[in-house]
């Protein structure tokens, strides 16, 4: 079977080295090989949370590290505000709230990114300091939507509540500087920007949030983040970790640092820009907002006689290209064009062609090759076509 193209935001296509380390031989899990293997993944993962700190490995997916941040910087009875702007920052939210926490939603159109003035008069509107956590969303992969984290950084510092962060597809997509923002817990995951198979999250907390971590009241166990710390200083995880995965996401990790972090950052803002511009031209709307773009997934409405579930499965069964639909309320609204993994430009062009093919068979009115050819300008840097 030919492989397919997933331009899935997560989990996307992994590089041929990165899935052949998945068939190395175990290892003892208590041994020194371990030890160093865990210690080259924390290195390697370090400056892009831009943490000196702990960075913490954890055998979930991603949303096992959102509980993990829940669970141990929170205690049931705490206020806390979500910043949530769509499906996994209410997720974020649903779990704060069933570890009791009593949950505020700060409301966000969707599409819009958190704007920092509004945050800003809503915690200025708590003089006593009665929430004690926020909750954020660094890159939201429901509605194609990056918050302005560094922008962010300043209203919440100023407020001074515990800032917990998902950013799963942000981190290695976007640039994030953890210990000079100050943000307090930070959770990312193998499936995302790392390009690396799914089943391990990642998470790092500041020192004030490793103070609460020793005293919240929330019940826990397996995500008891003080007994991975010290596991992780004796080079362990404390219970058995999924082996393969981190063989995969140790040579992912490498990959990505050999790329270098401002290129791998680059390229998926040239990949984002290309998609939107492609997708503008054959009739799409842009479901996020202008400054608000995500550089790892693009979220758009097809042209109004295009029937969104038709058009995904005639771009999976005939082109073999994956993209997804959209989450909850905009399921048969936008799809979702993810820009991470081991894709390259020809990928991308493939994959814009492919669905110029599928509009056309599907009856909308596009002109054959004006996606494409607006990719390419985005590529080249060269206006090919079009009017002056
Ligand atoms: C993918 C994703 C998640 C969910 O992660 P799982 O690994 O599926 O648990 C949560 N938040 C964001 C922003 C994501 O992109």
């Amino acid at each position: 079977m030919p492989r397919e193209l997933l331009f899935l935001p997560g989990p996307v296509s992994v590089a041929q080295p990165v899935t052949e380390a998945l068939a190395q031989p175990l290892i003892d899990h208590r041994g020194p090989e371990f030890a160093g293997l865990l210690r080259r993944i924390t290195e390697a993962l370090r400056p892009l949370f831009g943490t000196r700190g702990d960075v913490i490995v954890l055998g979930s997916s991603g949303t096992g590290g959102l509980e993990t941040a829940i669970a141990n910087v929170l205690s049931p009875g705490d206020r806390v505000l979500s910043c949530g702007v769509g499906f996994f920052g209410d997720r974020f939210a649903t779990i704060a709230e069933n570890y009791g926490c009593a949950v505020e939603r700060f409301e966000t159109a969707l599409g819009s990114s958190v704007d920092a003035l509004a945050l800003e008069r809503r915690l200025r509107d708590d003089p006593r300091r009665e929430i004690v956590g926020i909750l954020l969303t660094h890159n939201e992969t429901s509605t194609g939507v990056a918050n302005d984290m560094a922008a962010l950084a300043g209203v919440l510092r100023e407020h001074g509540a515990l800032t917990l962060v998902d950013s799963i597809s942000g981190i290695g997509a976007s640039d994030f500087r953890m210990d000079e923002w100050g943000y307090d817990a930070v959770v990312t995951a193998s499936q995302k920007a790392f390009a690396a198979p799914p089943g391990v999250s990642m998470i790092a907390l500041s020192e004030r949030a490793w103070q609460r971590a020793a005293n919240v009241r929330s019940s826990r166990f397996y995500f008891d983040l003080n007994a991975a710390r010290t596991a992780a200083r004796q080079g362990q995880m404390p219970w058995t970790p999924p082996i393969p995965i981190l063989f995969a996401l140790d040579a992912a990790l490498q990959r990505y640092h050999a790329e270098g972090a401002p290129h791998a950052q680059a390229r998926h803002a040239r990949y984002a820009g290309a998609v939107r511009s492609a997708l503008e031209r054959m009739g799409f709307t842009m479901f996020s907002q202008v400054g608000a773009h995500s550089p790892t997934v693009v979220a758009a409405s097809p042209p109004e006689d295009v029937e969104v579930g038709a058009l995904l499965q005639r771009l999976r069964e005939r082109y073999g290209v994956v993209l997804s639909g959209g989450q909850g309320t905009l399921a048969r609204k936008i799809v979702r064009f993810g820009t991470m993994g081991d894709v390259g430009e020809k990928d991308i062009l493939a994959a814009i062609a492919a669905m110029e093919l599928a509009l056309l068979e599907t009856g909308a009115r596009v002109v054959p090759g004006v996606g494409c050819a607006a990719a390419i300008e985005a590529f080249s840097g060269r206006v090919t076509s079009g009017v002056a």
